[in-house]
């Protein structure tokens, strides 16, 4: 590298340098606020910067006299100021974005252009298949939602925050679906498991560590982080624990701790860390216009529906048989917020999710439409993989109908079909590159079976050639 040439990369780095320290807040280096709390900071050597209020704290404390440094420094061991040890600077990722002067606070989501429900169902339908019902009541909800926001009132109708609560099996789409929402509205996201979830000051997450993730996603732009989204996964897992006289610092006591983030409340976060402690800078989010969606497999919820749904039907001459929910595959769709608080859901957290709906356990039907049809579907992906070495990549309906039949047998849904896939694709991408002369490759049904090979198509010949291996 030349002498310019580095002269040139340097300057360029002190640019970006600055840059960036145009766009984000400094912090206070003894009591970590940023710039918009303390006011002008005081700049100091290696990038410290140390607001007014700890400058003058530390003039006095000198100036009182009460230690004489001069000692201090003489002791074996002690040392007192060393400006080396002060090298580090706040990372980047731990402070604030700066809020630009006379800049007012408008919604991320502009009323006038926010799609209609049925539009943002149209939406997500290009990448979600089947949930109809659960694309239509989201759709409704977020749209009301933001609603919300853009109106922000204050008058004496105040609409009621549409947080969510989505119960389905795994792997039916329910991260997919909110992921999905978040992009088509161009808001941040930030989704965390309530698994890891435990009370304050326990071994596992702060609550407010998932506003804090949101505060990440929104590059730590505190306006654009209270319209985010959080979703919630795994909620199930803080149900009330049963039969126990410990206390309850996962299950209950997070419920309770995370009522007033879902109604609406100012939290502290730490900026840049998923905990509290003296090295990160802390700032207030307000999470009021944040939307809430939690959503779990809720195993056993269809027992205690069944259960509801038997005793109400047993008594008189109208009394059902017993097993007459037992092959009811839509029992989940008729759950209330009775059989919630059965599984162990507390009536305040329930009453904080006014929006609760179902998704189905996907079916072979749906799985099929999942390999093929959404706009990024996996098989589309392979297909343009191998359009790049200019081999065409089909697949019989037959040998579709097998994966989905395989990925039905692991239970565990769509998530199954990329594993399944993956598996035999291997093969495939492993040896088409090796010979040029292969124009297209045909799945068959035999293959997923492993009772025979795929059809391998030379380029410029009309009838295909099965072979047993590739
Ligand atoms: P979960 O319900 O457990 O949150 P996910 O949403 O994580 O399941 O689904 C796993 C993957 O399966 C997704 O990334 C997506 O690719 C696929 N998937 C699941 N359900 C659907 C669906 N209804 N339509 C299209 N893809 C789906």
């Amino acid at each position: 590298m030349s002498e310019q040439d580095v002269r040139e990369e340097v300057q360029g780095e002190v640019e970006d340098t600055k840059k960036e320290d145009d766009e984000y807040e400094k912090v206070c280096f003894i009591c970590r606020r940023p710039e918009s709390a303390t006011g002008k900071m005081i700049e100091l050597p290696n990038h410290i910067s140390v607001c007014k209020d700890c400058m003058q704290k530390s003039f006095d404390a000198m100036s009182s006299g009460q230690i004489d440094y001069s000692q201090l420094m003489n002791m074996p061991g002690v040392q007192v100021f060393n400006m080396a040890d002060m090298e580090q600077q706040v990372p980047k990722r731990q402070k604030l974005k700066k809020k630009k002067e006379g800049e007012e606070k408008k919604p991320l989501v502009d009323i006038k252009n926010l799609p209609v429900p049925h539009k943002i169902k149209a939406s997500l339908d290009e990448y979600v298949v089947g949930q109809e019902y659960a694309k239509k009541a989201m759709s409704v909800a977020v749209y009301n939602h933001y609603k919300r926001v853009a109106t922000d009132t204050m008058d004496d109708i105040e609409i009621e925050k549409s947080n969510m609560l989505m119960i389905g099996p795994t792997g039916s789409g329910k991260t997919y679906l909110v992921k999905t929402l978040a992009r088509l509205l161009d808001v941040p996201l930030a989704i965390t498991d309530a698994t890891s979830l435990t009370e304050a000051g326990y071994i596992g997450d702060d609550i407010e560590s998932v506003v804090s993730k949101l505060l990440a996603a929104a590059d730590n732009d505190v306006e654009k982080a209270e319209q985010g989204i959080i979703f919630i996964d795994e909620i199930d897992k803080i149900a009330k624990k049963k039969n126990t006289n410990q206390r309850d610092v996962s299950g209950e006591s997070v419920q309770q701790g995370m009522l007033k983030l879902l109604e609406g409340s100012d939290v502290e976060v730490p900026v840049g860390a998923n905990s509290k402690n003296a090295m990160v800078p802390l700032t207030t989010v307000n999470t009021r216009n944040i939307l809430f969606i939690c959503g779990g497999a809720f195993p056993d919820l269809e027992n205690i529906i069944k259960e509801r749904l038997t005793k109400q039907s047993s008594i008189g001459f109208g009394a059902d048989l017993k097993d007459k929910y037992d092959k009811d595959k839509t029992i989940l769709s008729r759950v209330t917020t009775e059989d919630l608080r059965n599984f162990g859901m507390i009536p305040e957290f329930l009453g904080r999710l006014p929006i609760v709906f179902t998704l189905q356990g996907l079916n072979e039907e749906m799985l099929v439409k999942i390999l093929k049809e959404p706009k990024n579907a996996i098989l589309k992906q392979y297909q343009k993989l191998l359009a790049i070495d200019e081999v065409k990549l089909d697949f019989t309906d037959e040998a579709l109908s097998a994966i989905a039949k395989k990925a039905m047998e692991r239970d565990t849904g769509a998530r199954a079909l990329r594993a399944i896939i993956e598996d035999f694709m291997l093969d495939i991408m492993y040896e088409i590159p090796k010979d040029d002369s292969i124009g297209q490759v045909t799945i068959t049904e035999a293959y997923i079976k492993n009772t025979g090979g795929p059809i391998i198509t030379l380029r410029g010949q009309e009838v295909p050639r099965i072979e047993n291996a590739v």
